[in-house]
């Protein structure tokens, strides 16, 4: 089992106001699935995914990745682990306005251990039909690029599990079935992606629909 999620409750602290946004969510994903979690605005669908993805720590419950529990790491140990395991795509992109094409690409090897070069983000922006785009600044680039450069960023590191959310929010629907086109062949090539959408249309590229209503997965 790649991840298992058992009872996690996720609150949030605004003032003195707390919000249970997540409220008992057990959830298993296989190695090698194509996953969309799928639930209106506000059901906790970016929570999740960025609890999946080790940037967050749940209120309670557990988080266990390939058999072990994530909790019990430290802070350095876990954002190694996500550095090592995870590749995001962001609906806004987030990509470093004053970084090149290539040096955004790159940005994730300087926090993992394992230092990928030049020589392969060029490879991976070529295998996106970025090759030519490799010395463009990021606003140089239409919508469509800016997300094969963040993909291209996404998989520098050679993840196991792509984690998106939204990824094609921001795109028209021919971008989107690009991006999604590519989501396809990786998942073939044997990564794990997790899919978060509203869009019923971008869902059906998966092979499973997870439910979330108000902070909990529905039945099947
Ligand atoms: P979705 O991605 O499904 O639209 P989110 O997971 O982003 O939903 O948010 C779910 C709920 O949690 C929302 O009501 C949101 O306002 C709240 N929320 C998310 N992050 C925080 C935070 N850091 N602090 C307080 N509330 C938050
Ligand atoms: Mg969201």
């Amino acid at each position: 089992m790649l991840i298992e999620c058992r009872k996690i409750v996720k609150r949030f602290h605004t003032g003195d106001v707390e919000t249970a946004v997540l409220k008992g969510v057990d959830l298993q994903i296989e190695e090698g699935e194509f996953v969309a979690v799928m639930g209106s605005s506000g059901s906790g669908k970016s929570t999740l995914l960025y609890l999946l993805g080790c940037m967050d720590r749940p209120t309670s419950g557990d988080y266990l990745l390939r058999g072990k529990s994530v909790l019990t790491l430290d802070d350095d140990a876990l954002s190694h682990l996500r550095n090592s395991t995870f590749g995001f795509i962001f609906q806004a992109f987030y990509l470093i306005p004053y970084l090149s094409v290539t040096d955004n690409v790159l940005v994730p090897t300087l926090y993992a251990g394992r230092s990928a070069g030049r020589e392969e983000a060029l490879a991976l922006l070529q295998r996106l039909q970025l090759g030519d785009r490799a010395r463009y600044m990021p606003e140089q680039l239409s919508g469509g690029e800016k997300q094969r450069v963040a993909i291209a960023r996404a998989l520098i590191n050679d993840p196991a599990v792509i984690l998106a959310d939204e990824p094609t929010g921001q795109l028209d629907s021919q971008n989107a079935e690009i991006v999604m086109q590519i989501l396809v062949q990786l998942n073939e090539e044997g990564k794990t992606v997790i899919l978060v959408t509203h869009d019923e249309t971008m869902a059906a590229y998966a092979k499973r629909i997870i439910r979330i209503r108000d902070g909990q997965i529905l039945p099947a």
